[in-house]
């Protein structure tokens, strides 16, 4: 059956957009649907230091740039604004993706990269003041609080980058972590220590967020002695990993306990021409270089699976 597309990319990160530039290279009619920014949410990120090829770093809305400039040059649609809501696999080996604006397109295969979504901490306080000093994200919200004291909570790579970036603006960071520890690259977890505005919170975790429009401070309990103290800080900087974005395709493709889509090594899933790459599956790393890889490992998949089709 004819199809609008020979493949739809659902996520328009780098894991989607690199798919979509060996897609397009192959001239496959290739369209990527991106619900949010274009490049995703890479392109929030202050900098990008370990992406190799780049010695001296790359501001994310560059780095998001360049890809979607790339994609487009070979040839890929992306449209922004709008994303997947259903991907219905059709008796004739074709898809349906039901579209956010209320329109459907058809394809002969699908790549999944949508992603994932920042946890949220589970305590009071956080929703209503989210917005008002509560954030997920420095490079958008860090230059609001400066030479404010504010907190971070978790200790991967995240919240210790993060960390980092905000010491460029807040006068201290209270760097609340549940262990005594952090689990990030050594090199982060030197630079944000040895920054003398760093104030590590170990065995610690936040009970409370208050304040009556805006964040005002926070209520921290050790986990070692169970006593509380507060801490009058004006935001907190919430990095304490991620959900995976596959609420669409969760009845379609296996899944972890944790939603993470389950793929073999050629990004295959167990529904033909369905494919899945980069963060929302269950990868060994989650780095930049290698969720990239994976957006090219499934569009050479695609490419064989059509041929194979032909
Ligand atoms: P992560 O590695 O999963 O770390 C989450 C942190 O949050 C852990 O310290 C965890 O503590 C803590 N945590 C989880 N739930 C919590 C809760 N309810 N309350 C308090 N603390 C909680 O997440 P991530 O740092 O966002 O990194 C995710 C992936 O992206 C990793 O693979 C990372 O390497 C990658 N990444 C790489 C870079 C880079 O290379 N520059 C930058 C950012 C992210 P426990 O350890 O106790 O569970």
């Amino acid at each position: 059956m004819a199809t609008d597309f020979d493949v739809v990319i659902v996520g328009g990160g780098p894991t989607g957009l690199a798919a979509a530039v060996y897609t397009g290279r192959s001239l496959l009619k290739t369209l990527v649907l991106e619900k949010q920014y274009p490049g995703g949410q890479i392109a929030l990120s202050a900098a990008i230091d370990n992406y190799p090829g780049f010695a001296d770093g790359i501001s994310g809305f560059d780095f998001a740039q360049a890809f979607v400039k790339h994609a487009e040059r070979f040839g890929a649609e992306i449209r922004v604004g709008v994303g997947a809501e259903k991907v219905t696999p059709e008796a004739d080996g074709t898809f349906t993706i039901s579209l956010s604006d209320g329109n459907a397109v058809t394809s002969k295969a699908v790549i999944l990269a949508m992603g994932r979504h920042p946890r949220k901490l589970d305590v009071p306080g956080y929703e209503r003041l989210f917005g008002g000093g509560v954030s997920v994200c420095a490079t958008c919200d860090g230059a609001f609080f400066r030479d404010v004291p504010v907190a971070v909570v978790g200790g991967g790579n995240s919240a210790v980058e993060e960390g980092h970036f905000l010491t460029r603006y807040a006068s201290e960071i209270k760097a609340i972590h549940r262990r005594d520890h952090y689990t990030a690259q050594k090199i982060l977890i030197e630079e944000f220590l040895h920054n003398p505005k760093v104030k590590p919170v170990w065995h610690s975790v936040i009970e409370e967020i208050y304040g009556e429009k805006e964040v005002e401070g926070i209520r921290v309990r050790n986990l070692q002695t169970d006593k509380s103290e507060d801490h009058a800080v004006k935001a907190v900087f919430v990095f304490i990993g991620w959900i995976p974005n596959s609420e669409i395709v969760k009845d379609l493709v296996e899944t972890d306990e944790s939603g993470r889509l389950i793929v073999n090594e050629l990004m295959e899933t167990k529904v033909p021409g369905l494919y899945a790459a980069g963060d929302l599956c269950v990868r060994p790393i989650y780095q930049l270089a290698n969720v990239v890889a994976d957006g090219v490992q499934a569009a050479v998949s695609v490419e064989k699976y059509l041929e194979s089709k032909k």
